[in-house]
This record gives C-alpha cells, sequence and structure tokens, in this order.
C-alpha cells in the first residue's frame, strides 16, 4: 500500500527556534530487520517504542519518522499537558466516558513527568493549571457547561471575574474566566527532543524516514527512500497521516491550526501588564476563539484559526494571513505591548475523528495503531501509546480498559463531501464562536467539544 501524502510544514516551528541545534539521526539506508517497526515519532510512536522495549528487552525496535523530532505536530503544539476532558455529557455513558478520559489524561500527564525528572529534560516543564476564559462577564451556557464539567470530574475550579483575570493575566480582555489547576504547560518541541533522546538502547531511531509502501503479512515489509525494514510487528503512529492506509479510511480528518510566539518581553514591558505569573488560557470553542500563554520566558503565544488540510501540506501563504491576525489578536488583549513584535510563527497538522473517539488497538495480525488524536495529545497520545506497547506486548495494565471503552471512530464520507461538511462546520463554529463543536452533524451523531 503506497503513501500518498506525506506531513509537511513549510515554515519554522517557533518553539524548536528556541532551542539549541538538535544532532538529528541519519536516515535509514539498506535492508534491516525488527521485532517491532514503530512509524511515526509523536507523542505515540515515542510512547509506544519506550515501552515495548521495556517490556521485552531483547526484542529490537526501529522507530522511524518523517520529518524530524520536535518539528512534527507533537513539537508545535501550544504547550498544554491537559489532565482533564473539556466537555462532559449528562448520560451515565458520557460520564463514564469523560471519567476513562480522566484517568487516562492524568496518567499520560504522570508518565510524562516521571520521564522530564528521570532523564532532566530541559521543556520549562511547569505546573500552572490553566484558565479557560470569555470576553462576557455573564455565566454564558457554554462557561456553565465547563463549570459543571469540573464539578463532575470533581476537579476543583475558581471563578474569577474581570478585576480578578486582569490582576493574573496582565490582561483586561477577559469578563469571566474558570481557572482549573492540575495541567502542565511547557515547551513541547524540548520535550519531544528529550523523550527521544532518552529512549531504551533497544530502540534505532531513524528521523527523515518516511514509510512509502506497506506491505503487511508475517513479516511486514515497510519500504522508505534509502532502504527496507521487515518486521515482526508493525505500529501505526502517524497521526491523521494514517487515513492512507487499509483499515484506517474514512475515520480521520486532517485540520491545521497556526501559533505564533512574541519576542519576550524586557522587564519594563513586563511592568507594564503588571508582571504576571506565567499563565495559559484556553478559549471556549478552539474554532473561533485563541489559545493564549504568557510563558516562563516572559513571550506571549496565541493559537488560533483551524484549516481543513487533506493533503497535509500547509501554504506559506495561509500562514501569511496568520501572522496577521495573531497580530491582532495579541494587540486587542495587550494593547500596551505594541512595542512587541512577534518573534515566531508556524502551522502544524492535528486529526479529529467524528465522534471523538481514537483508532487504537490491533488492526490485523502483528499490526497496531494509535491515531486520532483529537487534541490534547501531548498527555493522551503519550497514554494511548503506552497502553497499546502494553497490550501488544501482553502486559496487564487496567488502562488498557479505559483505551478500549472510549470506543472506535465512527465513519466520515469520502471527498468531496467530506470538504464540504468539514468547510460548514468550521463556518458555523466560527459564526457561533462560542461552541467548540467541531465536525459532524452530517448525520445524527453527537458533536464534541475539542481543545488544542
Ligand atoms: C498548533 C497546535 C497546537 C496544539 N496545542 C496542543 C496543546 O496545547 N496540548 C495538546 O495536548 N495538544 C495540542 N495539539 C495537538 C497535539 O500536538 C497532537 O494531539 C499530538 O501531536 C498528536 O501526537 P501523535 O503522536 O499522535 O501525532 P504527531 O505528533 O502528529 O506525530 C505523528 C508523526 O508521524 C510522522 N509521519 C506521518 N506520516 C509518516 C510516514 N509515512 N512515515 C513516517 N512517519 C510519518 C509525522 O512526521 C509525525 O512526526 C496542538 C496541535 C497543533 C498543531
Amino acid at each position: 500500500m503506497r503513501v500518498r501524502h506525506l506531513p509537511l510544514d513549510d515554515n519554522v516551528n517557533g518553539w524548536s527556534a528556541l532551542l539549541p541545534t538538535r544532532q538529528i539521526t541519519a536516515p535509514l539506508q539498506g535492508k534491516h530487520a525488527a521485532d517491532w517497526l514503530v512509524v511515526g515519532a509523536g507523542y505515540a510512536g515515542l510512547a509506544f517504542a519506550r515501552r515495548v522495549a521495556e517490556n521485552r528487552p531483547q526484542d529490537h525496535v526501529v522507530l522511524i519518522d518523517a520529518g524530524t523530532v520536535g518539528d512534527n505536530a507533537s513539537g508545535r503544539n501550544s504547550g498544554f499537558a491537559i489532565d482533564i476532558p473539556h466537555s462532559v455529557g449528562s448520560t451515565v455513558a458520557e460520564l463514564r466516558t469523560a471519567d476513562n478520559y480522566k484517568r487516562l489524561l492524568q496518567a499520560g500527564t504522570a508518565d510524562l513527568k516521571a520521564l522530564v525528572l528521570h532523564h532532566r529534560i530541559a521543556c520549562d516543564w511547569r505546573e500552572q493549571g490553566k484558565f479557560q476564559a470569555a470576553v462576557s462577564p455573564e455565566l454564558t451556557p457554554a462557561m456553565q457547561a465547563y463549570a459543571r464539567a469540573l464539578e463532575t470530574l470533581k476537579v476543583p475550579f475558581e471563578l474569577l471575574d474581570k478585576a480578578a483575570l486582569a490582576k493574573r493575566l496582565g490582561t483586561g480582555y477577559y469578563g469571566l474566566g474558570i481557572f482549573s489547576p492540575g495541567c502542565v504547560l511547557l515547551n513541547p518541541a524540548a520535550l519531544t527532543r528529550g523523550l527521544a533522546d532518552h529512549l531504551p538502547a533497544n530502540v534505532s531511531l531513524f528521523e527523515r524516514t518516511p514509510a512509502l509502501d506497506f506491505n503487511f503479512g508475517s513479516p511486514s515489509e515497510v519500504q522508505t527512500p534509502g532502504g527496507e525494514i521487515r518486521a515482526r510487528h508493525v505500529v501505526i503512529a502517524t497521526n491523521g497521516a494514517a487515513a492512507q492506509l487499509p483499515g484506517l479510511a474514512n475515520q480521520l480528518v486532517n485540520l491545521s491550526t497556526y501559533a505564533s510566539l512574541t519576542q519576550p518581553l524586557t522587564p519594563e514591558q513586563r511592568q507594564r501588564i503588571g508582571h504576571p505569573d506565567d499563565w495559559g488560557l484556553t478559549p471556549l470553542s478552539a474554532v473561533a476563539g485563541a489559545t493564549i500563554r504568557y510563558t516562563h520566558d516572559h513571550r506571549v503565544l496565541i493559537r488560533q484559526q483551524v484549516r481543513h488540510t487533506p493533503q497535509l501540506h500547509n501554504r506559506a501563504a495561509d500562514s501569511e494571513r496568520q501572522v496577521s491576525q495573531h497580530r491582532q489578536i495579541f494587540l486587542s488583549r495587550f494593547p500596551e505591548l505594541r512595542d512587541v513584535p512577534m518573534a515566531h510563527s508556524w502551522s502544524g497538522l492535528i486529526s479529529f475523528t467524528r465522534n471523538g473517539a481514537p483508532r487504537w488497538g490491533q488492526l490485523g495480525p502483528n499490526v497496531y495503531a494509535a491515531v486520532g488524536c483529537n487534541g490534547a495529545g501531548i498527555s493522551k497520545q503519550t497514554i494511548a501509546g503506552t497502553t497499546l506497547a502494553d497490550l501488544a506486548s501482553g502486559v496487564d495494565n487496567p488502562l488498557i480498559a479505559d483505551m478500549q471503552a472510549l470506543g472506535g471512530p465512527s465513519y466520515i464520507p469520502p471527498r468531496p463531501v467530506l470538504d464540504l461538511g468539514v468547510k460548514a462546520m468550521l463556518n458555523k463554529a466560527i459564526q457561533n464562536g462560542s461552541s467548540g463543536v467541531l465536525i459532524t452533524r452530517m448525520r445524527r451523531i453527537r458533536p464534541k467539544r475539542v481543545v488544542f
């Protein structure tokens, strides 16, 4: 099965630009044999490779990535390691699913924390919690729903009015907000690099090694530009790019979203906004709203705008439009910081399923997948990779049952019907500006909220 589209973001990743140059591992050349071939070195692939190598120390694990570690979506995101699901329904089944998600997200974050501490990964790990805020000072239905979700999940939170928010954030833009502890803020490129640089010795990582052709069997054979890998087991951890493979078509939607970072604020500029501590804020609608961070090194991050990206390529023209929109968003929050320039802007891919359920588990004999992140992938895809490795290597882990309970993705129609459906839903979300609802209602499936 040939791969037609490889992910391409034709601009820099601001988080990587803040880090020293990293020695990229050599692309795979020639013929290799492996017990496990893991395709994709994002959070899912890195977690799978690590755990399976620990479970089976005699096995040889090969991990390949089309690009370079830290410059994939895993290294390009806004850096919120999310600890709780964003929304909770009211039926018994929805409550159970929200509880499963909470356990999984918190386990993913705990695994990452253990690795960060053990390997001293310098990724600016900050246990700062997060704000969810709206411009309106009223407790709107969307804010009420979020507060109810936190109550249901037994997560403590503070309701903050405009004045309290202005003091904590250094901007008077927001009218009402909810703060909950538990979320971790970090530099995602530094985390991803650190995870890759401290893999167990029986894992071989090859970057700039796209899998171009899959022939599943016993063993499976995978072609790359410079070589071939014969592997007893294959793990697909390529997120939305997996939609091109048999058994994974018509389940995943590829979208792009965009982010910018300013220059660091000078001490005098920090004084203008009241010297706030670093913070992270997510909007009520991931599509219409903007995710904002004030980082530990005094930069402002803006993540905003979502586009359908079926061929996995981001265009420079889209990014240019984005830079000026991000600038407007920055100035609307911080009009007193007009002299602070944007330093970096970039795009990143993200994948969704129609009903919010991941594609996780065994696809066929000796073939596994952990794809369809639906956002929140720092913690979610980490635990998806770890639990899948335990499942595949026969190690008992109670969280496997939590993953299985999430179910699988529902059917999405092929293009061009899909294109029309996604376009209509993105437009609707922007017009409503408050729903956070993404895909679907193309038929009868319940829409899910998304948080990036
Ligand atoms: C701008 C932005 C902001 C976001 N903010 C957040 C946030 O704050 N918090 C959060 O939790 N999540 C956030 N996300 C989502 C998060 O980044 C994803 O959920 C996460 O990266 C998914 O991890 P993954 O390992 O499943 O996939 P990815 O990180 O996409 O990794 C998949 C890997 O597969 C590789 N690949 C694809 N095809 C092939 C092939 N044929 N051969 C070899 N390799 C291949 C890719 O190069 C890539 O490295 C954000 C995403 C973006 C774009």
